[in-house]
């Protein structure tokens, strides 16, 4: 455990003031115990993958930061299509792994740069796959301690969200479907590229800022991303916070944003596109702080 850590170099923003205390559990015993400290200090406390879906305030957070990641990085397989998968495995490598070994299911999330864990809570998605499909169960610890085996039908999959809260992940059951794996690799390769031509892949950032609206009755369905292209607001900058000219729907730190940088763009862009098209965007990245 650390005190006064900054949290900065555990976002893809590379954005976010220091925690009161951040934690590296590497079992489910050390995540309950991350959560008694919390509890007995009466400090509030906060789960989090590799931080590629956060925007951590600039005053931080004044709580504990339990980071999932290292320890809790096991891929087991159980049968020949089930694999059991600790929460701080890196997706991508699930991504890698699993089309190496012939599985389908996770292999086209090659190019989402969070954890199992947050892409579990997150139910993340990309090139129509997503964890929702794949989950049977899911292994978490609550603030008693407690750890609990849920299965995947239990939980109340959406559009980016799984309904899990308040509780750590700390595992995840996943039933695959075998595949050939040549063509699994070729899939894994074309989709990383995609991501390298399409999007600011390798600038900070946190993937895209709102999710996809529901079109106003009547009208053709339109991405945020597209909204906010056809708003004029490609390369858009306040600060040091830029709407990607690559891709409207992210924004990123061209080195030395702020998180009130990305606050204030998220804002405006958040008003031109409700003024111009009368579309309410809502956030899909989560703000702390
Ligand atoms: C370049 C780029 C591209 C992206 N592309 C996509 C995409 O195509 N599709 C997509 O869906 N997302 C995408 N994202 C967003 C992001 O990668 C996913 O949401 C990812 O699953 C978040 O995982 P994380 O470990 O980084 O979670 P974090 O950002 O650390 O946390 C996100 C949320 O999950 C919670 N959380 C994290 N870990 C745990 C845990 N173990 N237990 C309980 N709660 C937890 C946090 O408290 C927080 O509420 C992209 C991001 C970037 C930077």
């Amino acid at each position: 455990m650390r005190g006064d850590e900054p949290l900065a170099r555990y976002t893809t923003y590379r954005i976010g003031g220091p925690a009161a205390a951040l934690v590296e559990p590497r079992s489910a015993e050390d995540v309950a115990a991350a959560l008694a400290f919390a509890g007995e200090t009466g400090s509030r406390w906060l789960a989090l993958g590799l931080g590629s879906n956060m925007l951590i305030a600039d005053a931080g957070f004044d709580g504990v930061v339990i980071r999932i990641g290292k320890g809790l990085d096991h891929a087991t397989a159980v049968a020949p299509d089930t694999w059991v998968v600790g929460a701080g495995l890196p997706t991508p490598l699930l991504a890698r792994r699993t089309a190496a070994a012939g599985l389908a299911g996770v292999h086209r999330l090659v190019g989402v740069p969070g954890t199992v864990g947050g892409g579990v809570v997150m139910n993340a998605g990309a090139h129509g796959q997503d964890f929702a499909s794949v989950v049977q169960s899911v292994r978490t610890v609550a603030p008693t301690g407690a750890v609990t085996e849920v299965s995947g039908g239990a939980l109340r999959w959406e559009y980016r969200d799984s309904g899990l809260r308040d509780v750590v992940v700390v595992a995840t059951t996943l039933r695959l479907e075998p595949a050939a794996r040549g063509d699994l690799e070729a899939d894994v390769r074309r989709h990383l590229a995609w991501r390298k031509v399409g999007t600011p892949f390798d600038e900070p950032c946190c993937g895209s800022v709102f999710r996809n609206p529901e079109p106003p009755s009547g009208e053709e369905r339109r991405t945020a991303g597209q909204l906010i292209d056809a708003a004029g607001l490609k390369g858009f900058t306040i600060g040091r916070a830029q709407v990607s000219p690559m891709h409207a729907n992210y924004i990123v730190n061209l080195g030395g944003a702020t998180a009130a940088d990305v606050r204030r763009v998220i804002d405006a862009v958040h008003q031109r596109v409700q003024q111009q098209f009368g579309v309410e965007l809502e956030l899909e990245v989560k703000l702390l702080g």
